[in-house]
């Protein structure tokens, strides 16, 4: 008999801001494929950007979710069997992730400023996850050099070391097949950084693999993100879920939905009495309900 895995989804939001509609249609995707699957929907608050984040953005994101109409199975709120669920209470196993990564000499400390980055990559990009520019292969230690210890507070950013020339695949669930060659559309990547915190690609992989998920839905913009994951992931001996990438939802101009486009956060449909299910009515197309 074929054995097959339950469904395991999950909504990854970061408080960093209102949640605006195009957030909404990704997660409403997402709410929409693991009910499809009768699976587990995960909600994890990703709470790793002490800059930008705040409690009442993680507070509001969820309430703003729910008026949406969507639940989840295991989340903050409800608990659940891979709690903690917010990422600021699981560093511990960052933490251990990384140490795995530095026994395997993988990684290397880098105290190159991201100016120094920027200047030695000379190309324009527009920052951001997807957008990094290519760290040069000039700026990385030898490989053979002795591995400083990670010491007990880190205080550097430490890099994974991307294996050059080796082109990434994989099939993503709504674009298919994918591919990236590393150290050409991609470099060298933060998996720590010098405020001791761990960066996203980590704490991201590390977190689906331990909480199960069997499908990672997201924006568009982190299929870039997918194949540095897909690293760590190896790296780390897991095995990587599968992806599906969503479109991006613009304004009126074409520009891409940010955090800072107000008038579209769900705040401001629920201020102004928008009817929630009319909202997602009009993503019906996207991901049907399966009969
Ligand atoms: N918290 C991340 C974000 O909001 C999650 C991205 C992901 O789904 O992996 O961009």
């Amino acid at each position: 008999m074929k054995s097959t895995t339950p469904y395991r989804g999950r909504l990854a939001p970061s408080p960093t801001g209102h949640l605006h509609l195009g957030h909404a249609r990704t997660f409403w995707i997402a709410a929409r494929r693991a009910a499809n699957a009768g699976g587990a929907l995960i909600l994890r608050n990703d709470d790793l950007d002490a800059a930008r984040q705040r409690m009442d953005f993680a507070r509001d994101m969820l309430e703003d979710l729910r008026w949406l109409g969507l639940r989840w199975d295991e989340g903050p709120d409800v608990g659940g069997p891979h709690a903690p669920y917010d990422q600021s209470a699981r560093i511990p196993l960052y933490r251990a992730a990384l140490e795995r990564l530095h026994a395997s000499r993988l990684i290397y400390p880098c105290t190159r400023s991201r100016r120094d980055v920027i200047e030695a990559a000379g190309a324009p990009h527009e920052g951001g996850f997807d957008d990094e520019p290519l760290y040069p292969a000039s700026f990385r230690p030898d490989p053979g050099a002795p591995l400083p210890p990670l010491g007990e507070r880190i205080g550097t950013n430490w890099r994974l070391r991307v294996p050059d020339g080796e082109r990434l695949e994989f099939g993503d669930t709504r674009l298919g097949p994918q591919s990236a060659v590393a150290g050409v559309d991609f470099g060298d990547f933060p998996v720590w950084r010098k405020d001791d915190c761990p960066s996203y690609q980590l704490a991201c992989a590390v977190d689906d693999a331990a909480m199960g998920i069997t499908e990672v839905v997201r924006g568009g913009d982190l299929v870039r993100s997918t194949f540095r994951q897909l690293l760590i992931y190896r790296a780390l001996g897991l095995a990587a879920p599968a992806f599906h990438h969503c479109p991006l939802m613009t304004d009126a101009g074409g520009t891409r939905l940010a955090k800072r486009h107000d008038s579209l956060s769900l705040r401001a449909l629920r201020a102004r009495g928008d009817d929630p299910a009319s909202v997602t009515a009009a993503w019906e197309s996207l991901e049907p309900a399966r009969p």
